[in-house]
């Protein structure tokens, strides 16, 4: 495998994962916002400012899908993305 044909690979095994800072480009998909947390079900409301602050959205933009979560899950998702990528460190 030449060094072309591994990014190529590499890049088709990366589909899915876009981070959140997308979010800015994307302001259409807001339409799609959830009105509670995608992992505890936890109720957002749009006109609270500190939520609206304060809670993650994560935008999915080729399969059209909004997640979001409030920030007792949201910290925890991110503990664990970090523990992945200390574990993909070596
Ligand atoms: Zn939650």
């Amino acid at each position: 495998m030449n060094r072309a044909q591994r990014r190529a690979a590499q890049k088709s095994n990366k589909n899915g994962k876009k981070s959140s800072k997308e979010i800015d480009s994307t302001m259409g998909m807001f339409d799609l916002l959830p009105d509670q947390c995608s992992a505890c079900l936890a109720s957002y409301d749009k006109k609270d400012k500190q939520m609206v602050t304060t809670w993650n959205v994560v935008v999915k933009e080729e399969e059209k899908v909004v997640r979001l979560y409030c920030p007792d899950c949201w910290n925890t998702a991110q503990r664990i993305i970090q523990d992945v990528r200390d574990s993909d460190a070596e």
